[in-house]
């Protein structure tokens, strides 16, 4: 460990009933303030989902405290090594659902799910012939980063998975199904429904791909690009090993590339890859319409 990180970010989820969780999120913010954290939590009454970053000692106690709690005695956090908070501010937040999902039954997390795969169990079926590999989250994520083979789902936001797997997953529902995504906590939900719609042999890889970068044993093989994260750093890289490819692509030049921008136009705001010569050429916007509208004024 370097002597620079003394920061660490934490990443984590659980799925458990929390009481008057409206009541709960207020006073989880004030501790955390108190604490000096910097991040962004969810709570609703199916659970919580959060990432946070402080200094060692903040991030230690508050998983402590956390642990301390009987609904969240188990819960597992992934944490990265950090030069400094990766968030401005601390926001806690009530939601009616941690991920919400265009689906007319409510299935259980918890008792309904897909097979979980550790790290080296994962990268073992990645290997097979006869595996169908999901990404389970945004396209935009996609984009910068995934494993060796898997279907890009056209998808802007997590909701609309149901109906997109409807329209493009049927052929196989007999083919053992691997998903992922970037903690975990969205196959918990996204396995259901794919077993819900009668997929047979449905997997999730367990603590997702911020997990699998850190297994000693895989070391983030099969992993290309990076992996998007939702805090300032932007993205984190995964594959350890001397197989690294760069499968981000320049919105403007199509070249390799790997830096997310905003389009600085406030009304466009449209998050997109950019390599260096074209952040230079295009000033941050991602469009010359964008450009034109602001310059003009
Ligand atoms: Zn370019
Ligand atoms: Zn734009």
């Amino acid at each position: 460990m370097s002597d620079k990180s003394v920061y660490q970010v934490l990443l984590y989820y659980q799925y458990v009933t929390i009481p008057e969780p409206e009541l709960f999120a207020a006073e989880h913010l004030a501790y955390c303030k108190e604490l000096g954290l910097k991040g962004r939590i969810l709570i609703a009454s199916e659970g919580i989902n959060g990432t946070v970053s402080g200094t060692v000692e903040q991030t230690e106690q508050y998983m402590k405290h956390m642990h301390a709690n009987p609904l969240f005695a188990s819960m597992v956090f992934k944490i990265d090594e950090v030069e400094g908070h990766v968030f401005g501010k601390m926001f806690v937040r009530y939601k009616k659902e941690l991920v919400t999902l265009r689906y007319d039954k409510e299935l259980d997390p918890n008792t309904y799910t897909g097979k979980h795969l550790s790290p080296v169990e994962f990268h073992e079926y990645l290997q097979r012939d006869d595996v169908i590999v999901l990404d389970g989250r945004n396209d935009y994520e996609f984009d910068l980063g995934h494993f060796r083979g898997a279907i890009k789902p056209e998808v802007e936001t997590f909701k609309e998975f149901p109906e997109w797997i409807r329209q493009n997953m049927s052929e196989y529902k007999d083919r053992p199904i691997l998903t992922y995504c970037t903690g975990g906590i969205r196959c918990e939900k996204l396995t259901g429904v794919l077993m819900d719609e009668g997929f047979t042999n449905v997997f999730q890889l367990d603590g997702g791909i911020v997990t699998y970068g850190k297994d000693p044993e895989v070391q983030g093989r099969l992993f290309d690009g990076k992996c998007y994260v939702f805090d300032e750093r932007i993205s984190v890289p995964i594959n350890r090993t001397d197989e690294q490819v760069v499968v981000g692509r320049c919105h403007h030049c199509d070249s390799p590339a790997e830096t997310f921008i905003n389009c600085v136009d406030d009304s466009c705001h449209k998050q997109h890859i950019v390599c260096d010569s074209c952040l230079e050429e295009h000033h941050g916007f991602c469009s010359s319409e964008c450009e034109e509208h602001v310059t003009a004024g």
